[in-house]
């Protein structure tokens, strides 16, 4: 059996790699699996444990990274995200291509290591529509915002790291981008 692509879906916090991840969920060409992300971060309103991240404590990451169980791992705004390895994996072995949500320096660090990942960077139509949708999430504190916001500036300077970007201006036009962008890729990996 082929193993399954790796596939970054990066971009600045906010951007809707959420939204636009959930278009694919219905889609059965694209034979995917989701990687769920382990993060310290507290839980929003509405999210479940082992779905949407698996939430752990700060001693329990770092053990994660000194035992070398994780793909690729940053610290955002105050908190750890990374990828548990094994469950990539076990994914791609069975020939699923795996998709990955992360941000850019998890992005870099997965592209380094798997020099053939699809890698996607997807964009805001402006900057106060980015700064719109995080202030819509109405989750976080006025300074996590400012944090976040500059954090996306910061995100939108690595552009150049990435094969392909998608603006989000509308999530289903977005998603069907990218899905075009995914078969492609894959239709020309099998012809070489
Ligand atoms: P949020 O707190 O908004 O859920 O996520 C903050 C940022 O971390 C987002 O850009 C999200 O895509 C990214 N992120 C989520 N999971 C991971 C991960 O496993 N690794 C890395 N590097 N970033 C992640």
């Amino acid at each position: 059996m082929k193993r399954g692509l790796l596939i970054i879906l990066s971009g600045p916090s906010g951007v809707g790699k959420g939204t636009i991840r959930k278009f694919f969920e219905k889609s059965t060409k694209l034979n995917l699996a989701y990687s769920t992300s382990m993060t310290t971060r507290k839980p929003r309103v509405g999210e479940v444990d082992g779905v949407d991240y698996f939430f752990t404590t700060r001693d329990k990451f770092e053990q994660a990274i000194k035992n070398g169980d994780l793909l690729e791992y940053a610290e955002f705004v105050g908190n750890y995200y990374g990828t548990p390895l094994k469950e990539v994996n076990r994914l791609r072995d069975e020939g699923k291509n795996v998709l990955l949500e992360i941000e850019v320096q998890g992005a870099i660090q997965v592209q380094k290591r798997c020099p053939d990942a699809l890698s996607i960077f997807i964009i805001p139509p402006s900057m106060d529509e980015l700064e719109r949708r995080i202030r819509g999430r109405r989750s976080e504190p006025e300074e996590i915002i400012q944090q976040r916001l500059a954090k996306a500036n910061h995100e939108m300077k690595m552009i150049k790291e990435y094969k392909y970007i998608v603006c989000n201006d509308d999530p289903k036009l977005a998603a069907e981008l990218i899905e075009t962008i995914i078969l492609r890729h894959i239709e020309l990996e099998e012809n070489k």
